[in-house]
């Protein structure tokens, strides 16, 4: 049977985080991933921007550590420009590939196609997952164990023990297929937003234009003649990728109910392909600059921002994050606001009491898995509630997380310890050696 240090379940940029800090600190890891590259929504969900990097109004970096070696590595390879305001936006095959290098130069064993369908527990441990893929179903095993599946998989298959959707009603965040358009005549937008700022708002950078949001007059009466559709009420949302005339798209909405049902996942994608054809369609007939525009891709996959959470020692909690926590067990900070994808009412930010240039705090006890002994769960899926996760989500938080997950599971491992008995103070100080801020 196969047998490692640690084994992290999901190879998104949380799962990403914690197995190079694992390999990175000497353990013999490996990360099982159902697609066939590492990333998550970076590189499948064509989430083309680091966020929580820094503070929301850019002006203070907050993470550190593994995040630095990642984007140092994509500015080698030219596939980011690196910082932008508040993210770091990057091209995904450079960070698919920029991966894909730093998983093989620290010696990560990855099992790609590999889906984690169950778990092993004996006596309050997980010994093994169990894994489904081309050789059929098999058993991996080892010392510690991080879910970093964005849907809590190995938390639920361990415990049964996870929160899912908003507390109380049930609704989920929507799920979004982003897709990218080239040979997008700024200059013309530029102009058409000037004569027409009812239509179009747009936001100017380094005198580039850097966003443009197509407004509700335009998208209303484009719904109202079947030109355009886009079922939810949102304006199209246009983000540069720092190459002239390229923009991804963020404006595609879909909420799924059930994200395990194969068949709602395929409906929802078949749905959110049909927004994204029409969307390019009404715009290149009513958006000046827009004429020319060609779809350069849609993402690979659906990106979800919100399906499952595990439950935690600490449940990390909406006064937390908006009233600017501080945790004596911190082992990270995060200053995105909530921001939330809301079937009904649409998306909506609600900012840090602190303003945008607060921060708070990520404890530790929200990445550990009540009910076992040895696991973590981190990234998207880690212990918060509903509001609380719709900001702690976001991908430079999460590799600070991922981070924090190794270095905890690294120093438990020596020690014999359960993942609750941690020494934080020793946790800490690894970390702020690593290039952490906490
Ligand atoms: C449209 C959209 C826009 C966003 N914009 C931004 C942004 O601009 N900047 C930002 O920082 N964040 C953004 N976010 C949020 C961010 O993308 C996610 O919160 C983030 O990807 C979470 O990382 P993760 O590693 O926890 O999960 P994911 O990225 O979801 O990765 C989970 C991984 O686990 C794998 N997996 C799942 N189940 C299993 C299993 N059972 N076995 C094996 N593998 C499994 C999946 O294939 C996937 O690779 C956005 C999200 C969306 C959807």
């Amino acid at each position: 049977m196969d047998d490692y240090d640690v084994v992290v379940v999901g190879g998104g940029p949380a799962g990403v985080g914690a197995a190079l800090t694992s390999a990175k600190l000497g353990l013999r890891t490996a990360i099982v991933e159902r697609s066939t590259m590492l990333g998550g929504n970076w590189t499948n969900g064509y989430v083309l921007s680091i966020l929580g990097g820094y503070t929301y109004d850019g002006s203070e970096k907050i993470v550190g550590g593994i995040a630095d070696e990642i984007v140092e590595t994509l500015l080698e390879r030219k596939g980011t420009k690196g910082k932008r305001g508040n993210f770091i936006p990057f091209r995904p095959d450079e960070m698919k590939l920029s991966l894909s290098y730093l998983a093989a130069k620290y010696s990560i064993t990855s099992y790609f196609g590999s889906l984690v369908v169950g778990a092993g527990v004996v006596n309050h441990r997980i010994e093994s997952v169990k894994v489904s893929g081309k050789d059929g179903m098999k058993e991996i095993r080892a010392k510690f164990f991080v879910d970093s599946s964005g849907d809590a998989d190995l938390a639920y298959y361990a415990t049964a023990n996870v929160s899912e959707g908003k507390e109380g009603a049930g609704w989920h965040q929507e799920a979004t297929l982003p897709f990218r358009v080239g040979n997008v005549h700024e200059d013309e937008v530029l102009l058409f937003s000037r004569e027409h700022p009812d239509l179009i708002s747009v936001v100017i950078r380094e005198n580039r234009l850097e966003r443009l949001r197509v407004l509700k007059p335009l998208v209303e009466k484009a719904k109202k003649t079947h030109e355009l559709y886009l079922p939810h009420d949102y304006s199209e949302f246009f983000f540069n990728t720092s190459r002239r005339g390229e923009f991804v798209c963020n404006a595609t909405h879909v909420e799924i109910k059930d994200f395990k049902s194969g068949i709602e996942v395929a409906n929802a994608l078949n749905d959110l392909r049909h927004q994204v054809m029409s969307s390019l369609d009404f715009l290149s007939k009513e958006v000046t600059g827009f004429a020319d525009a060609y779809l350069i891709d849609s993402a690979p996959n659906i990106g979800m921002r919100e399906t499952r959470r595990a439950i935690g020692e600490y449940v990390l909690k909406r006064d937390d994050v908006l009233k600017n926590a501080r945790f004596d067990d911190a082992i990270a900070r995060c200053g995105h606001p909530l921001e939330i994808h809301d079937p009904e009412k649409g998306v909506a930010y609600v900012h840090l009491d602190g303003g945008d240039s607060s921060w708070y705090h990520i404890p530790y006890g929200a990445i550990v898995q009540k009910g076992v002994d040895n696991a973590f769960v981190i990234g998207r899926c880690l212990s918060a509630e509903f509001d609380a996760q719709a900001s702690a989500r976001v991908t430079g938080t999460a590799l600070a997380v991922g981070q924090a997950a190794a270095t905890a599971a690294s120093q438990c491992i020596r020690a014999g310890t359960a993942a609750r008995d941690v020494n934080i103070r020793a946790l800490q100080a690894s970390l702020r050696e690593q290039g952490a801020i906490i």
